[in-house]
């Protein structure tokens, strides 16, 4: 296994370690492995070889956020029981051009612009709305991004463990409000300190920088942040060079930031009282 997967499995191991809440609640291990890691870009290394999509993993239901071209013709290998879609972007939803062996989530606005792919199994989800998939609690949270393919972040609970999933932001309104009482933010790494917005109108398109991610996640209390859909930049430079880079830039918002690469897989462990660190 290559060094990013271990360290990350070992970091997060080490600080989920937790007590139950209660002896007689069940605990149940939500287990998040990071099946591709590259953004919309020409590029791609070993390390961060597919589009980002996250597996989600809870007793018997597999939950993969954001299928991109990258997994055309390889759904076969990840065998979801659902898929749930943040927008309608290629390197998120591409890789339905052939339909899809499982139920898909999205907004009516990411369903429109799929409206040709031949998806038999179609659930539309309304922003703010909770739904839950397997025991999985969804609730999907509106962003700016695109005025095109308009997306949604993903916070995601069960019991008492959170994380929200936002591979795709230029500006996420009220992130207090938004990332209150979440464990883990998972975000866009398209950037680290170098701007990608632009305005239109009164709307941001584009990807806000880690640096901003990470102010998000201070403001909101949020301790543990993992960046994924990573840009040409972190695609081409060092691993080891950039993953140090992004731990630094959280420990000056006093959070444990890290680098998520292919494969990383980490296990959140549900019903749990959250360990302050
Ligand atoms: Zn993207
Ligand atoms: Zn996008």
């Amino acid at each position: 296994m290559k060094a990013g997967a271990s360290e990350l499995i070992r970091t997060f191991d080490e600080i989920m370690e937790t007590k139950p809440q209660h002896e007689d609640e069940p605990t149940g291990v939500l287990t998040l492995t990071f099946l591709g890691t590259r953004g919309e870009i020409e590029v791609r290394s070993r390390q961060h070889r597919r589009h980002s999509a996250l597996l989600v993993e809870y007793k018997k239901a597999r939950i993969m956020i954001d299928c991109g071209v990258d997994w055309l013709r390889q759904l076969q290998t990840v065998e979801p029981t659902a898929i749930v879609l943040t927008h309608a972007h290629p390197d998120h939803a591409g890789g339905l051009a052939r339909g899809a062996p499982c139920p898909v989530y999205g907004t009516p606005e990411t369903h429109a612009l799929l409206a040709r792919f031949p998806i038999s199994d179609r659930r539309v989800i309304s922003p703010e709305k909770p739904f839950a998939i397997g025991g999985v609690r969804f609730r999907a949270c509106r962003v700016e991004h695109s005025i095109r393919a308009p997306a949604v972040g993903y916070r995601v609970s069960v019991t008492s463990s959170s994380f929200f999933y936002l591979p795709d932001v230029a500006r996420l309104p009220d992130p207090s409000k938004a990332l209150r009482g979440i464990g883990l933010y998972i975000g866009d790494g398209a950037t680290l300190r170098r701007s990608m917005l632009r305005s239109r109108g009164r709307a941001l398109i584009g990807h806000a920088t880690i640096t901003a991610q990470l102010a998000w996640c201070a403001k909101a209390h949020v301790r543990r942040a993992i960046f994924t859909h990573c840009g040409s930049p972190i695609v081409r430079g060092d691993v080891r060079l950039v993953s140090a880079t992004i731990q630094k830039l959280g420990c000056e918002n006093e959070l444990d930031a890290h680098l998520a690469c292919d494969g990383d897989r980490l296990h959140l462990i549900a019903n749990v009282t959250r360990k302050r660190v």
